[in-house]
């Protein structure tokens, strides 16, 4: 009876989007009528002149294009504890603190309850078209989710990260027990202080249940792959705990240790179990399905940043799928994954045209003006465009700053690739390299190393500039040694990788010098991590920041400090 209610109720949410996106651009306008309405009184949209019009052109002519940067003075004064409208009519639950992405600068935003709507919203959506591909049942669901604590500012703000934000909203439990499978951990551990004790009691609390699971989730392809490569290192200490039903004396944090240790009784023949097919697995190729024998998927986000860290997780996950989680920012969401059969590598994401009122930028040729926004049902199918958001959290043609190809349409809504996020990461002179180059030319020289069976678990970048000529300098985390000629091989790989033209031609006239390889010691981007997380981070939604900057003294201090072997380019030589 409980299945068929679960499977009406799905169907009925798929006909929602189906019927939305068949509609796109009319639910478009009333989203972005709705917004204006509902904030017209607000100190920003006043600043602009829009003087309550709700018009789309007077919109689009008074409101200017913004970045974080702009937006960070009215943010300022609603974490200072102003209550007026300033940018939002809408009550301001909360702030979110978010990752800055790859960056390593955190942004402020306002969080209110549409957010937290939406995100039930989305869920939804994508678990129904998920549960259609892979019906999973009633069962339950390993989840890596850990809520980083909220602050209270000095205006009596809560401040925390996005998810935190979601995770501790009351509405948040009423509105996802119907949509996401039960968790395997108590609440304790979700908001355990300590994410290492989280971690562990995850792990821990998956296997006790794991017949039940029936899929593995984290936010993030990293958290899913650092779960796995923790567990490698922690099995026998919970394989132990499994056999005398005695939590370990690494839980300490009081609530974490009572709550676990009630699902602990002793049971001998689940931890040899464990313990056999632990033993019997290939340098821990299909981990997970020997863990949870009937999992259907494995669940994250596995595109952008995340790319990296897929075939480490493709080597856990076996014969599993793998299914990329949706599109979203702590500014809002934008898009769903209604097509979860595509492999990370193609996945797209379905625009969702009433969370908000979406515009999009054309990417511009090098030297050419910043063409016009388009609308949601303007854009062409293989244009790249940089994404405008405008939502009822208070961001306005808002520059999110990542870019997107349009690659089709899903009814009349454009469906989107990831393609990366628009900031120049790596720049001296001329040349402009982005992230996505970075990866890409990391993708390229790893390669040679996994000719000797190694792999990069992580790496970053610093454009140093303190020698004349400035070069790039990329470090590197590798999973075992070798020896100085593979590394200056793929030193040279990196180098003639950027296939900029500013960079080529600065490398061929040397005006930047030789790229330099740095590999840091085991752990070094750990600690990096580890370093976030206490500034308030959340364990959940942590990205590694792929270009450290100097003002980002700490973190550069760690990676020159971790430094194990170095190599130059010869390359261009
Ligand atoms: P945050 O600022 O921590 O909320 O991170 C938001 C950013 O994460 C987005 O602006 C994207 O750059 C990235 N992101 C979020 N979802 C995805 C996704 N499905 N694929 C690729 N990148 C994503």
């Amino acid at each position: 009876m409980l299945e068929k209610v679960e499977a009406l109720d799905l169907s009925k949410v798929i006909d929602e989007f189906e019927e939305m996106t068949r509609n796109a651009g009319e639910v478009q306008e009333k989203t972005l009528k709705d917004i204006l309405e509902k904030n017209k009184s607000t100190f920003y949209l006043q600043k602009c002149g829009l003087n309550g019009s709700t018009d789309i052109d007077d919109f689009r002519a008074m409101v200017p294009l913004v970045t974080d940067h702009d937006m960070e003075p009215y943010v300022k004064r609603m974490v200072e504890g102003d209550k007026s409208p300033i940018l939002t009519g809408l009550p301001v639950s909360a702030i979110s603190l978010s990752s800055g992405t790859t960056q390593g600068r955190p942004k402020f935003i306002p969080f209110t309850d549409v957010l937290m709507e939406n995100t039930l919203q989305l869920y939804r959506t994508a678990f129904a078209f998920r549960n259609r591909e892979f019906p999973i049942g009633n069962g339950k669901a390993l989840q890596f989710i850990f809520s980083s604590k909220q602050y209270i500012s000095e205006g009596g703000v809560p401040v925390g990260t996005a998810t935190t934000n979601v995770y501790r909203n009351p509405n948040f439990k009423a509105g996802i027990r119907s949509i996401r499978s039960m968790y395997c951990s108590p609440d304790e551990v979700i908001f355990s202080p300590d994410v290492h004790q989280a971690l562990y009691c995850h792990l821990l609390c998956g296997i006790l249940s794991r017949d039940e699971v029936q899929y593995v989730f984290a936010a993030f392809a990293h958290s899913l792959v650092h779960a796995f490569r923790t567990f490698e290192h922690v099995w026998e200490d919970i394989v132990a705990d499994i056999r005398e039903g005695v939590l370990s004396s690494r839980i300490t944090v009081p609530s974490v240790r009572s709550a676990v240790s009630k699902l602990l009784r002793p049971n001998p023949g689940l931890a040899n179990l464990i313990r056999t097919r632990c033993l019997n697995l290939s340098n821990w190729y299909g981990l997970i399905p020997a863990l949870f024998p009937n999992a259907k998927y494995v669940y994250g986000i596995m595109t952008g940043s995340m790319e990296p860290y897929v075939n480490k997780l493709r080597h856990y996950a076996g014969d599993l799928p793998l299914i990329s989680h949706d599109y979203g920012s702590s500014e809002g969401w934008i898009a769903a994954n209604v097509t979860p059969r595509l492999p990370p590598e193609e996945a797209v994401f379905a625009v969702v045209p009433n969370f908000g009122y979406f515009e999009f930028i054309p990417v511009a040729q090098t030297g050419e003006e910043m063409p016009k926004p388009v609308g949601l049902t303007e854009v062409k199918v293989g244009e790249e465009y940089e994404i405008l958001l405008t939502n009822y959290a208070g961001m306005y043609r808002y520059r999110l700053g990542d870019v997107v190809k349009v690659v089709g349409f899903y009814n009349r809504t454009p469906q989107l690739k990831f393609v990366c996020r628009k900031n120049l990461i790596l720049s001296i002179n001329i040349d402009k390299n982005t992230e996505r180059d970075l990866q890409l030319s990391v993708e390229a020289a790893a390669k040679r190393l996994s000719v000797e069976k190694l792999e990069v678990i992580d790496f970053s970048s610093h454009v140093d500039v303190s020698t004349e000529p400035g070069h790039y300098i990329i470090f590197w985390e590798i999973s075992g040694g070798t020896n100085k000629g593979v590394l200056q091989e793929c030193c040279n790989v990196l180098d003639r990788s950027f296939l900029d033209a500013g960079y080529v031609s600065s490398r061929k006239t040397k005006s930047i010098g030789p790229l330099e390889l740095r590999v840091v010691v085991k752990g070094t981007f750990k600690k990096i991590q580890e370093h976030y997380l206490g500034l308030g981070a959340s364990a959940g939604q942590y990205k590694t920041p792929r270009c450290v900057k100097l003002s980002n003294k700490k973190v550069l201090q760690i990676l020159c400090e971790n430094v194990a072997s170095r190599v130059f380019s010869t390359a261009f030589e």
